[in-house]
């Protein structure tokens, strides 16, 4: 049920809201119920993980942003829970980098397509891809309905982010030669493990600092991205994340308290 007041100090206040959030955009039939459930799995990382940017994740954001600005054809696929959640910052993050936004949903319907659409557009975008008869074409290998995509998008793109991504689809876009940057706040998942640049991190906290941080190193130039780019990798960082998990689960072990939540601050 939405429209419930979520008092102002309430310890879980931030999180309820992005459940009412979704809420609110599964009954306009953006979010599906499958999203809701996965939307809890990653609840539960997150609560693990602390509720903050923590350091590997910053890292890959930044090799994210890099990977993005020195892309030819970037391209950002959105799912309804990326486009309930984060629809402004997706368009910025477009706008930033010069991507092309595409829709690519697990349960297609025309109706979903256009909703998430409108509310993309509502956003800003100015160009929307992969809607109706646009998801002409087929990712080979895939069974699923993430299979379809655009000829002028996701199917010629080098670089594809995937926020909330299913490990299948990772998986073969990587095996058609492309760059993939998930964001996914389970470091076991197929997706995390499958991808080329993985953010463990919540996607209402990546992506503004994904925009934040892509500004900040385009005027840097492409070759600080590259050699970002060449220092990176992606098992060694999905590696502290898990270090991550184990060290607050100790912690919560040792002083059989419930976690706090605490507001940490990563430097770049
Ligand atoms: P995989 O196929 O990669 O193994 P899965 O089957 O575990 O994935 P899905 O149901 O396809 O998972 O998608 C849910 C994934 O998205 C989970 O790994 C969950 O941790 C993650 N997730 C859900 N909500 C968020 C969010 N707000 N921010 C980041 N990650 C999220």
């Amino acid at each position: 049920m939405t429209g419930t007041k979520i008092p102002h100090g309430h310890p879980r206040a931030k999180s309820l809201r992005i459940r009412e959030e979704l809420i609110e955009h599964y009954n306009n039939g953006i979010v599906t119920d499958a999203g809701l459930i996965a939307h809890g799995r990653g609840e539960a990382f997150d609560y693990i993980l602390g509720e903050n940017t923590n350091k590997p994740a910053l890292n890959a954001i930044k090799v994210a942003a890099a990977a993005l600005l020195t892309a030819k054809k970037p391209v950002i696929s959105v799912n309804g829970n990326t486009a309930a959640l984060v629809a402004r910052e997706t368009v910025q993050l477009a706008h930033a980098i010069k991507a092309k936004i595409e829709v690519n949903l697990f349960y297609r319907s025309l109706e979903r397509e256009l909703a998430i659409k409108k509310l993309l557009e509502g956003s800003g975008a100015s160009e929307v891809l992969g809607v109706g008869k646009e998801a002409s074409e087929r990712i080979p290998e895939l069974s699923s309905e993430r299979r379809r995509v655009d000829p002028q998008g996701i199917l010629i793109a080098d670089v594809v982010l995937v926020p909330l991504e299913d490990g299948d689809r990772t998986e073969a876009l990587v095996k058609m030669g492309k760059k993939v940057i998930a964001i996914d706040l389970n470091p076991l998942s197929r997706t995390a493990q499958k991808a080329t640049i993985t953010i463990v991190d919540n996607v209402v906290r990546a992506m503004p600092k994904l925009v934040e941080i892509a500004a900040k190193l385009k005027n840097q130039g492409m070759m600080k991205c590259n050699e970002i780019l060449l220092n990176f990798d992606n098992q060694k960082n999905l590696a502290e994340s898990k270090t991550l998990i184990k060290e607050r689960l100790s912690e919560i072990a040792k002083t059989s308290k419930h976690l706090n939540i605490e507001d940490e601050k990563h430097e770049l």
